[in-house]
């Protein structure tokens, strides 16, 4: 199990990670340099759509020795880079794979994405891998989906990309010895109670596991949202509420540039009010009582919203907001400077020690 950086790269967290993972997954210079920071030995992947060749080459004085290649030029790049340095380096081919998939696994793969090899251009790519002095073709990377809450649906994908693999080994005449499954275990943020069964998932894949060929000698999971969701929480100060032509809006101080996953899922997020008694004798205090409110930013745009028609027992302005689930995919996804607002504390708890930090 790798942990994918990109859901939440604070210093604390990856210090917390590092000796519980198998490495992590970098996808810029930046998340390399923060890894590094972590632990100059730590196994670190390098995976990312668009990779320049100076970040190659840089990857590779930072002793990353495999990579996640996403077309036929970026393993001539990498290959260059690699001689450059008299360096050979791994590669896993990221494939996005062609149809048709079992049923539950329809959504989730065979789109057109600007993401990985079209599996039809995989011979082409085959072909360079293994010609390349600077490259040694060491298996494949297939991560094809996002957020899934069953453990059946992800279970199916993997027995589908053991088929996959196994189909491509004869064709091309290769042995695969690394295979990564990417991320994409989700997070039920609708639902807290009713989480993605890993328990379930974890007994059926050491069979399925059994059914892969000695050979892989690794099985890589990438994940991020699941692995850190649930250490975050975003708290908010209420600064107002207001019905407005019939809603209730409940704006707080803080937004979508601190915490922008709402946004970017399209869901209402789940928070809890938290009452503050203490408010200014000479204020009026608003308030609303038993009713659906929108919780929105301090932002000048209407896309400011964290949750929308969600029910409320009483929010009062002076309240506090606590979002859960809020430590993957939060502060990292957000744009921390539109209207220039202070950027929120950061606060890391650890060993029953609060310590605020930079992320
Ligand atoms: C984002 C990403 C991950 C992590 O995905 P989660 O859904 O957070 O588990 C893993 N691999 C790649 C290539 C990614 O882009």
């Amino acid at each position: 199990m790798f942990y994918a950086m990109k859901a939440n790269s604070a210093n604390p967290l990856l210090r917390a990670l590092a000796p519980v993972v198998a490495g992590f997954e970098v996808s810029s210079g930046g998340e390399l340099a923060k890894a590094r920071a972590v632990g100059a030995e730590l196994a670190v992947i390098f995976g990312g759509p668009a990779k320049t060749g100076a970040e190659l080459a840089e990857a590779i004085t930072m002793r990353v020795r495999r990579f996640h290649v996403e077309s036929a030029l970026e393993l001539h790049r990498l290959s260059a880079a690699a001689q450059a340095a008299g360096e050979v380096v791994d590669v896993l081919l990221r494939v996005n794979l062609s149809g048709p998939f079992p049923p539950s696994t329809l959504a989730m793969a065979g789109q057109p994405t600007q993401f990985g090899i079209d599996e039809h251009s995989l011979p082409a790519a085959v072909g360079h891998a293994r010609r390349l002095p600077g490259l040694r073709l060491a298996g494949f990377h297939l991560h094809s989906l996002s957020n899934n809450l069953s453990a059946r649906a992800h279970l199916d994908l993997l027995e589908l990309y053991r088929d996959k693999v196994l189909g491509w080994e004869r064709e091309f005449g290769i042995r695969c010895e690394v295979l990564n499954v990417g991320g994409g275990i989700g997070v039920n943020y609708a639902e807290p109670a009713a989480p993605f069964d890993f328990s379930a998932f974890a007994l059926c894949l050491a069979p399925l596991v059994d059914t892969f060929p000695a050979h892989w000698r690794e099985v890589d999971f990438e994940c991020g949202r699941f692995l850190v969701a649930e250490c975050g929480r975003y708290a908010v100060r209420v600064l107002d509420v207001k019905r407005n032509h019939g809603a209730d809006y409940v704006l707080v101080r803080g937004g979508t540039h601190h915490f922008r996953l709402p946004v970017s899922w399209q869901h209402s997020h789940p928070f809890t009010v938290l009452p503050v008694d203490e408010w200014p004798a000479e204020l009026p205090r608003p308030e609303v009582r038993d009713t659906r409110v929108s919780v929105v930013g301090e932002l000048c745009t209407p896309k400011d919203v964290l949750a929308s028609g969600v029910p409320v027992d009483r929010v009062r302005a002076g309240d506090v907001l606590m979002f859960s689930h809020a430590g993957a995919y939060g502060w990292e996804i957000s744009h921390h400077d539109f209207l220039s607002h202070p950027h929120p504390e950061h606060w890391f708890l650890r060993n029953g020690a609060w310590r605020r930090d930079d992320p």
